[in-house]
């Protein structure tokens, strides 16, 4: 079968996982320093912060912005959960704004409905690794003093008018899980220019105690540190990401030229000002097209393809963070939960193997 995701690891990895499981120094040490070096440097930011996942990554951030019970936090419901749960974690409220078709992120129209006066930040996702609108959401952040809080988790290496993802925020939010465009099996980094976020951070990941203080704690914090272990792994994904990337992207101009003339379906298209990671190749599958998507799915698995709905279902639709959003409220995101379709796009694929996937989908729907 051909997976829709499978870590590229290299023989340079796993001799440098053996060598620091030989020195024994395993815990967060001079691997994660390295790691926060290089990763801050990739992204163009003065600090990055290496945490243990990147919901750990993500709560700390709306903490260091001091988010906090009370406050509300303006996000998209067309993301995996932990985007919404980290808003949970501080005790904040998530008020879920409607997408955009095009490119699948939140709308800065209804994020400017869905704003009040215990509005602190926006928290956007890159998804499938195509950044948000952040010209327009700058200019709202502005007008109303809020932060932005980049959720970054797919968007590794993208770029939005020349900066890189992790830099077009207050705080960058990444994840290095294992199906992530940068992975290290599990793992996170936050990046930031600020320099009181930057501490805030560093505090908030090791118990609230300052590395120059032991024994004295500022306030509350957690075990969010991340293993030399762990870094070494990334620091390998690193020295190879943009190889990685220039794959995915290669993969994705093969399946939009082979499927560009495809009735009823929508491919994904990049503007002039971005450069799209494609942590996915997420199509849309219309209601004239020849084939149902749930068909199409049915019919890949039977030729050997895995493919996924990211996402089935607006996060608002769980128990736990409805707060009263209607589905009617949300008519983007509700029909693009009927029309997503990701088709195996990672580097670990042969360009056979895309040529086989086009194929057989021009066969199913064209
Ligand atoms: C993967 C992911 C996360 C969570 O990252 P973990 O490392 O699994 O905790 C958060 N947001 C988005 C958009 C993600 O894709």
């Amino acid at each position: 079968m051909i997976p829709i995701s499978q870590p590229a690891i290299g023989e340079d990895e796993i001799q440098d996982v053996v060598a620091v499981l030989r020195s024994g120094h395993l815990v967060q040490g001079p691997k994660v320093e390295a790691l926060e070096q290089q990763f801050s440097d990739w992204c163009g930011v003065k600090h990055a912060v290496a945490v243990n996942s990147g919901t750990a990554a993500l709560h700390i951030a709306l903490h260091a912005c001091g988010i906090g019970p009370g406050d509300e936090v303006i996000t998209t419901p067309f993301t995996f959960v932990a985007t919404a749960n980290a808003i949970l974690m501080t005790g904040a409220r998530p008020v879920f704004a409607d997408i955009d078709e095009r490119t699948f992120n939140v709308s800065p129209e209804s994020i400017e409905r869905a704003l009040s006066n215990k509005t602190k930040a926006i928290l956007p996702v890159n998804l499938f690794g195509y950044p948000a609108d952040y010209r327009a959401l700058r200019a709202i952040a502005e007008r109303h003093s809020l932060r932005i809080v980049e959720d970054a988790a797919q968007s590794v290496d993208a770029v939005f008018d020349g900066r890189k993802s992790g830099n077009l925020g207050d705080v960058g939010c990444f994840s290095f899980y294992a199906t992530k465009n940068l992975m290290a099996g599990e793992g996170g980094m936050i990046t930031t220019n600020d320099p009181d976020l930057f501490e805030r951070a560093r505090l908030f990941r090791h118990h609230g105690q300052s590395p120059e203080r032991r024994y004295e704690y500022s306030g509350l914090g957690y075990n969010y540190r991340m293993s030399d272990v762990h870094a070494t792994i990334a620091l390998g994904q690193l020295r190879r990401l943009k190889q990685y990337t220039e794959k995915r992207r290669e993969y994705a101009a093969l399946y939009s030229d082979a499927l560009r003339d495809i009735h009823g379906i929508v491919l994904p298209k990049e503007s002039e000002n971005v450069s799209h990671v494609f942590h996915q190749y997420t199509i849309r599958i219309l209601s004239n097209a020849k084939l149902s998507r749930d068909g199409v799915q049915k019919m890949l698995m039977e030729r050997g393809i895995q493919s996924q709905i990211y996402y089935p279902k607006p996060l608002f639709t769980s128990l736990h963070l409805r707060n009263g959003a209607l589905l009617s409220e949300y008519p983007t995101t509700e029909r693009m939960t009927g029309e997503v379709l990701s088709i195996p796009v990672h580097p670990a694929l042969k360009r056979e193997d895309v040529e086989y996937i086009s194929h057989i989908l021009q066969e199913l729907l064209g």
